[in-house]
């Protein structure tokens, strides 16, 4: 049984894929025959360069960005609609329509010469249309090869997906280290009821097996990145996910990550140094991205991580996302002389009221003691916000902004996001505590097309006091422009640490 993990356009280009790396890892272990391909490190550039070499101008659509439209199209290809039914889409369409099908065929190809008797497809997001196109050329042109989907959007879409598209043999909602092996066995001999988390085909009828989750997680496999070329990444420096933990301990309104993995588990502080020890060894591996919801989840785990990796002296870079709650001085400087680079918290707003809306555990007086003292440790902080979230009022907005204000000698980045309805999050699955009054399409060009299969929604606000994008775009400007000129003036190449 021969089988090939694929990770298709539109994904990062800095990083090698790490659950597929793990699952490739994992098949290697039970002498299951299996090649990692990634399409995306291949194609990614070639796929966003397609409006520049065609003189596309997005018009209209430009504030649904470039990878937005590219679902959307290939979505409605997948779908074989006729080019009248393309709506706003059409133009772009009949622009790349050929370019798009030249490189389908290629990646396909490029699919089928590994011989595979089942191609697994890691979904995320935008690669969602991307995986259902290869998958029907791969039907189309080897119909008794079997199709999986896996990936932590198919808790969202897995269904849908099954209910619509019957070139997908297979959707996984499980984590892929207990379901894949179960699934490669189950192949030979048609017995799919116990493989967990898996969507499969009955005299007719979808059948959904329960999930059942890795419990510990020191004993899975370090990720093998054997077929691919490393040095396409990230300019031949690539940044390496690393995973302390899985699931999260906190429980904020706008987010599902508690739904998509509801037990939070982690790796003893060893065994990721171990890890990162492995990777640097056999592939070089001198940055690592923690994947964490939060690197902080346990002091205990932070402060042993700083000392085993001091204790090894690997000299590797390291970043992750943070609460920005529990870092005191002491252990500030610790994750420094460990050679933490940059902590991004998810502060998200300046505002007491909206923080506590969110439920994000902490208060505003509490984020910003964290991220100076991190500061003062010679960490370079970024932080997260999201605008408009359904409570917030426009003195809320202010408070946010004087929050940045106040703190940007202590900030190197912005990221912010305009809040989206996420399904299955506390503020979907109670709308009216929120103020929420309808909820809706994110779009109503995308109708039937792209947003079915997609988790984002739109939703209007009984309280709604704030012109949304405009206001969000100006104060993604202000912010910008008051740290980019404070870091100009200090001579820091921000861009140097992440
Ligand atoms: S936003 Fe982060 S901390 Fe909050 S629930 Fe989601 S993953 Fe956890």
């Amino acid at each position: 049984m021969k089988v090939t993990l694929v990770n298709t356009p539109i994904f990062s280009t800095k990083t090698p894929p790490l659950a597929l790396g793990i699952l490739t890892a994992v098949l290697k272990k039970e002498a299951i025959n299996v090649k990692l391909l990634d399409l995306n490190i291949k194609y990614c550039k070639e796929i966003m360069e397609l409006f520049n070499k065609r003189k596309i101008s997005l018009g209209k659509l430009r504030r649904f960005g470039k990878e937005y439209v590219l679902n959307s199209i290939i979505m409605l290809m997948v779908l074989d609609k006729k080019e009248e039914e393309y709506g706003v889409f059409k133009k772009v369409y009949k622009k790349i329509k050929d370019d798009l099908e030249g490189l389908f065929g290629e990646m396909c190809d490029e699919i089928l010469a590994t011989s595979p008797d089942v191609v697994g497809f890691s979904v995320l997001a935008f690669q969602l249309s991307f995986s259902l196109m290869l998958a029907k050329l791969i039907k189309e042109r080897r119909p008794n090869c079997k199709v999986i989907l896996g990936g932590a959007d198919m808790l969202f879409s897995g269904n849908k997906i099954m209910e619509t598209f019957d070139f997908v043999d297979f959707v996984s909602k499980n984590e892929g280290e207990n379901m894949l092996p179960a699934f490669v066995r189950a192949l030979k001999y048609g017995n799919y009821e116990k493989v967990p988390g898996l969507l499969f085909r009955k005299k007719g009828r979808i059948i959904e097996n329960p999930r059942k989750f890795v419990k510990d997680l020191n004993k899975v496999p370090f990720p093998n990145y054997d077929d691919l070329d490393l040095m396409l990444y990230n300019g031949g420096e690539p940044i390496f996910f690393i995973e302390g933990s899985r699931g999260c301990l906190y429980r904020c309104a706008f987010c599902s990550h508690p739904f998509v993995s509801p037990k939070f588990r982690h790796k003893s502080a060893k065994r990721v140094v171990d890890e990162m020890e492995y990777l640097q060894r056999r592939y070089g591996a001198n940055y690592f991205f923690f994947s964490d919801s939060s690197i902080n989840f346990d002091k205990g785990f932070l402060r042993e991580l700083a000392e085993e990796l001091i204790k090894r002296d690997l000299k590797v870079r390291w970043c992750a996302t943070a609460k920005p709650l529990g870092i005191d001085e002491e252990l500030a400087k610790l994750l420094r002389k460990s050679n933490c680079t940059s902590l991004q918290f998810g502060v998200e707003t300046g505002s007491d009221r909206v923080m506590k809306d969110m439920n994000k555990g902490t208060t505003v007086k509490i984020a910003e003691k964290t991220l100076r003292t991190v500061h003062k440790a010679g960490i370079v902080v970024g932080i997260y916000l999201i605008v408009s979230f359904p409570t917030e009022r426009l003195i809320d907005l202010l408070k946010t902004f004087l929050f940045v204000l106040r703190n940007r000698k202590f900030i190197y980045l912005t990221s912010v996001a305009y809040f989206q309805l996420v399904m299955f999050s506390p503020v979907y699955n109670n709308p009216t505590k929120y103020g929420i009054k309808k909820v809706e399409r994110l779009c109503p060009y995308q109708r039937n097309v792209f947003d079915d299969f997609f988790f984002v929604k739109g939703h209007e606000a009984r309280n709604e006091l704030i012109p949304k994008r405009a206001l969000r775009k100006l104060f993604e400007l202000l912010s910008n422009v008051i740290l980019t000129s404070w870091t100009k003036k200090k001579g820091v190449d921000v861009k140097s640490y992440y």
